[in-house]
């Protein structure tokens, strides 16, 4: 994308109005605390307005970036030349009849949990500490316990690249462990219909507590980092263990490349030690998911995605090659 001129970015201006900002610094988004400036960031607060900006830029050629609040996100050093939708906080609502859910895809997880227990809505205990929007977490179809949320999704809303407000009810999203349409489909998730079941306020508060209690002393939680690295996907989980533990066993837990360094905590954890680029990250991914195919036959994936300048966006073991010049 060239650089706008100034007629359009009045035109996209009164599309998302409040909601232009130019020269965001991306390390500042992301919870790797990686990244260099996006040229363009949209912030839109509603379903219509994603639509008529989809539209505009379908126009053009132009086709942005979703993205939450980037905690699975690596972004390139260089940064973001095409624009970049973020749904967050000013699309945030939520309403509850019953066990039937509607929220909009920038709401707060964690958030999200807490109003599903005081609703009595028993089932999403899992996702209480995952931080990140429900449109990520619908993405992504992330969890924990070996969970996904797409099990409680009865239909996504997206926009479409031209701009068409789509809904899917849950048997065509292609939900799969950390899996969706949506990480390939380029589409914008704006909201969910999802189902729960009934259960004691207070079951659900204590599980809610032993989960979290649990993950604050599992994993790093004073240096920046994108979460789990590797997908502990059941193939893989059942032959050779969690990719922590595929990790240790290639002795590569602590494991440092320029400021990055592979947590001395949790081994699937990868942490910024201060000052850590892109590439170290890459090259640490690289290394374990090489090792892990040579030395034991097994095949990791990254369930953190890569954010290249051109706005393409996919797992970060797919970005090790060429960015570190070795042929696919
Ligand atoms: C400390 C920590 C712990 C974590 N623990 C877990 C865990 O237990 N389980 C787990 O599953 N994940 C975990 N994660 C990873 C992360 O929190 C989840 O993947 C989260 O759901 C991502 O949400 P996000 O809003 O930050 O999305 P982003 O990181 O911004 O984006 C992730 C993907 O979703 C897409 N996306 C985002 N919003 C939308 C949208 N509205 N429409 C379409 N696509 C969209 C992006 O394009 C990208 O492909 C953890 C991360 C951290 C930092």
């Amino acid at each position: 994308m060239g650089r706008l001129t100034d007629s359009a970015l009045a035109e996209l201006g009164a599309l998302c109005p409040g909601g232009v900002f130019h020269d965001v610094e991306l390390s500042a988004l992301s919870w790797w605390q990686i990244g260099g400036r996006a040229d363009l960031m949209l912030r839109p607060s509603s379903a219509n307005e994603i639509a008529a900006l989809m539209r505009w830029f379908a126009m053009r050629g132009i086709r942005p970036l979703v993205i939450g609040q980037a905690t699975n996100l690596l972004f390139d050093d260089a940064g973001l030349r095409v624009p970049c939708i973020q749904i967050g906080k000013s699309m945030a609502e939520i309403r509850i009849d019953g066990p039937d859910v509607y929220a909009d895809a920038g709401i707060w997880v964690p958030g999200l949990a807490r109003r599903l227990m005081q609703a009595g809505l028993g089932g999403a205990e899992h996702i209480c500490g995952i931080p990140g929007t429900l449109g990520g977490l619908v993405c992504m179809n992330g969890g924990s316990q070996r969970k996904g949320i797409g099990s409680h999704i009865a239909m996504v809303e997206s926009v479409d690249a031209e701009g068409t407000i789509r809904q899917r009810n849950a048997d065509v999203c292609g939900f799969a462990y950390r899996q969706s349409i949506y990480q390939e489909n380029h589409e914008i998730i704006t909201g969910t219909v999802m189902r729960f079941g009934f259960r004691p306020i207070g079951e659900i508060r204590a599980e809610m507590l032993d989960i979290l209690a649990d993950r604050r002393r599992k994993f790093p939680r004073k240096q920046p980092n994108c979460g789990s690295v590797f997908v502990s996907d059941p193939a893989t989980y059942a032959q050779h263990g969690p990719p922590g533990e595929i990790v240790e066993k290639l002795g590569l837990k602590g494991r440092r490349s320029g400021g990055a360094q592979v947590s001395p905590l949790h081994a699937n954890f990868i942490v910024n030690t201060g000052g850590a680029r892109a590439n170290d990250v890459l090259t640490l991914i690289h290394e374990i998911s090489g090792a892990a195919a040579r030395e034991l036959g097994a095949t990791l994936r990254a369930e953190v995605r890569y954010v290249a300048p051109d706005g393409s966006i996919f797992p970060a073991t797919d970005a090790t090659q060429d960015l570190l010049g070795e042929t696919r």
